[in-house]
């Protein structure tokens, strides 16, 4: 009864500051996590989607800027030449391609260039431009490769008005896969390449996942998803096998001085099975985050105003929808108990001005038996349902 009557005048002061629960992505919302999702629907928990300033479109006349969060290989200056060297057995080999008129032009015969930076999966978007009078055909004319990883080319030729063999178009995945549409520009204007790499994961030989690039070309879709079938090569069919977990970009002399401009990449996050937390998890991998979550959850509610405790007791039975903690759940059912004790002391008329807060609680603890957080005997939710019941409350404004 002492600690009932201590509560009296929290209730008075704190209990009914708070407000109802908003109308979407609050706590006890959406459908709680499962053992394949570590957040539930509309959770609030979830982090915030980070900042990125957007870069701008290029016209056939100025290249566009990159993201904000881009890595710039190339921006048209010649000191972009510093993150390039030749493709040779030996690293810092400057390589002999050209800086023109704001592009980077290969020069016949002096080899493939080779970014310094290794990189993994990633958004890479490269601009180039095939010779502006056209020569040669089928395979010779406009021929170059955006080489990811430096084992895998996308096919960078002049297919305008220039038949050759469907998998070895611009926009192929090269001997592998043709590209769904010819979308070129006419040789010498810019055309946009814009990819989505995933490379292939490999544990014990076994493959966990075969890798995917996504390619549009000048905004057209010609790669959906490809799966990779290993590293791509002339006449010889490729072989599935694994990838190193990065590389350089590479960027094919095959004889014609085909310029690139406006070259940038974006890291992509881990994957679920690299220990990444988008989409779906593991179950272990699943659990492991939800109680990473419950403990911010907890610490949160020890940070809440002990003039309202109210909030610390939906905190904590918010942590309760990540785990099922024992020692949270007796400190719920204390508090949650005590404070509907605190109600049945009430006159009629204080109780009445509860009744938002008391069905915000009662509405919780309905949600946390809905998900088999808490079973639906659990002491504290029956007495507010007493109450609410009781009242009415459920039945009349
Ligand atoms: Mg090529």
């Amino acid at each position: 009864m002492k600690i009932i009557s201590a509560l009296i005048p929290l209730l008075a002061l704190g209990l009914c500051a708070a407000a109802p629960a908003a109308s979407t992505g609050a706590a006890f919302y959406g459908d709680a996590p499962d053992e394949h999702h570590p957040w539930a629907v509309h959770d609030q928990n979830r982090p915030q989607p980070k900042l990125v300033t957007p870069g701008t479109f290029s016209s056939p006349e100025q290249p566009g800027r990159s993201p904000a969060d881009a890595v710039v290989l190339f921006d048209g200056t010649a000191a972009a030449l510093a993150n390039w060297e030749a493709d040779k057995p030996e690293k810092n080999v400057p390589t002999r391609w050209i800086v023109k008129d704001g592009a980077l032009e290969c020069v016949p015969k002096s080899g493939y260039v080779r970014s310094r930076a290794s990189i993994g999966d990633c958004q890479l978007h490269v601009e180039w431009a095939a010779p502006t009078l056209p020569q040669g055909e089928s395979q010779g004319r406009g021929n170059s490769g955006v080489f990811l990883m430096g084992i895998l080319e996308v096919q960078v030729l002049d297919n305008y008005d220039n038949p050759t063999y469907a998998d070895g178009f611009a926009g192929s995945v090269y001997g592998v896969q043709p590209p769904l549409a010819n979308a070129l520009r006419a040789p010498g204007q810019w055309q946009v390449y814009d990819i989505v790499f995933r490379r292939p994961i490999y544990r014990q030989g076994a493959v966990v996942d075969p890798g995917y690039v996504t390619v549009f070309l000048n905004g057209v879709l010609v790669q959906d998803h490809t799966p990779l079938e290993g590293a791509t090569g002339h006449m010889k069919r490729t072989k599935p096998g694994p990838f190193p977990e990065a590389g350089p970009l590479k960027l094919q002399d095959h004889g014609n001085p085909v310029r690139y401009r406006n070259i940038w990449y974006r890291a992509l996050p881990p994957r679920a099975i690299e220990g990444g937390t988008d989409g779906c998890l593991t179950t272990e991998a699943t659990l492991t985050k939800r109680r990473e979550i419950a403990v911010a959850v907890r610490a949160d509610a020890t940070r809440r105003d002990p003039a309202h405790p109210r909030s610390e007791l939906l905190k904590l039975m918010e942590a309760l929808v990540y785990e099922q903690d024992a020692a949270t759940l007796q400190q719920v059912e204390q508090m949650a108990g005590a404070y509907a004790a605190a109600l049945r002391q009430l006159p009629a008329n204080q109780l009445d001005s509860k009744k938002d807060e008391v069905k915000h609680v009662h509405s919780a603890f309905n949600y946390l038996a809905r998900f088999k957080c808490i079973p639906d005997s659990f002491g504290p939710k029956v007495e507010l349902k007493k109450i609410v019941d009781e009242q009415g409350w459920e039945k009349k404004r």
